[in-house]
């Protein structure tokens, strides 16, 4: 289970997340909406300890910190080890190959030496259908190909939470399909993945459970199909958009 409780978070003035309380079980997608600015990028670093809220506390799976007191190097690298981030863009180490790419991580984190961690690694990019650019430099690659390295590159850590921040927005749609079907496997495979995204055919598909921000808050928390059909006016608005 990854829990954020009574979570509060500002920038200067502008209070972003207020007393955001929420449960996510593992092996669920969890599809986050909401208008731009709403916190939705916020709420998900917040998760990975990338922003630090000034009050309320973090969960994962027997891992927790309460902010407001100075955390520990410790207590923040083991919560940070509970979860991998795949961002909008692709982050790659430009100057490794693809297979170094996903295969560093683990073998620099020590969670498993170099042979094991590229045997792995290769599989990994196998299943993201990657398999055959191994010795590739990212910036030969389609975008769509760099997101997909970038999963392998987040499931090599072993995470037990995937964040993903947009992982589409940058691409046009025939890539970003070729992300979603890799996204929409890891979701049939109970992987546990937190998702912000704007792509409602992806909720619509493969979300168990929709959060709706909104103002700093959560305007919705429930299953997709009570979302969809919901009556509010903030949530019709915000769809609206998408018809
Ligand atoms: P979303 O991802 O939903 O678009 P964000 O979480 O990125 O929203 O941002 C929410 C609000 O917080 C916005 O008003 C944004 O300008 C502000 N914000 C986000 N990050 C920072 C930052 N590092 N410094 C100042 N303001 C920020
Ligand atoms: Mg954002």
């Amino acid at each position: 289970m990854l829990e954020l409780t009574d979570v509060s978070k500002s920038f200067g003035d502008t209070t972003v997340l207020r007393g955001i309380t929420l449960a996510l079980p593992n092996g669920e997608t969890t599809v986050i909406l909401g208008p731009s600015g709403s916190g939705k990028s916020t709420l998900l670093r917040t998760m990975n300890l990338l922003e630090i809220p000034e009050s309320g506390r973090l969960d994962i799976n027997g891992d927790s910190v309460t902010f407001g007191a100075q955390l520990t190097r410790r207590q923040i690298s083991a919560i940070r080890r509970r979860s991998a981030m795949v961002f909008q863009g692709y982050n790659l180490f430009p100057h490794e190959t693809v297979l170094d790419n996903v295969a560093m991580p683990p073998a620099l984190n020590g969670k498993a030496d170099r042979a094991t961690a590229r045997a792995r690694a290769v599989e990994l990019l196998e299943s993201v259908g990657m398999g055959h650019r191994l010795e590739e430099y990212p910036d030969n690659l389609s975008g769509g190909q760099q997101q997909r390295v970038a999963i392998a590159r987040a499931l090599a850590v072993e995470p037990d939470y995937l964040l993903f921040d947009e992982p589409t927005s940058a691409l046009d749609p025939e890539l970003e399909a070729e992300v979603i079907r890799v996204m929409v496997d890891l979701a049939r495979e109970r992987r546990s993945l937190v998702v912000v995204t704007h792509n409602i055919g992806f909720a619509r598909r493969v979300a168990d459970r929709i959060v709706f921000l909104a103002d700093g808050g959560i305007g919705f928390d429930g299953a997709p199909e009570d979302f969809f059909a919901s009556d509010s006016e903030r949530i019709r608005r915000y769809l609206n958009v998408f018809d």
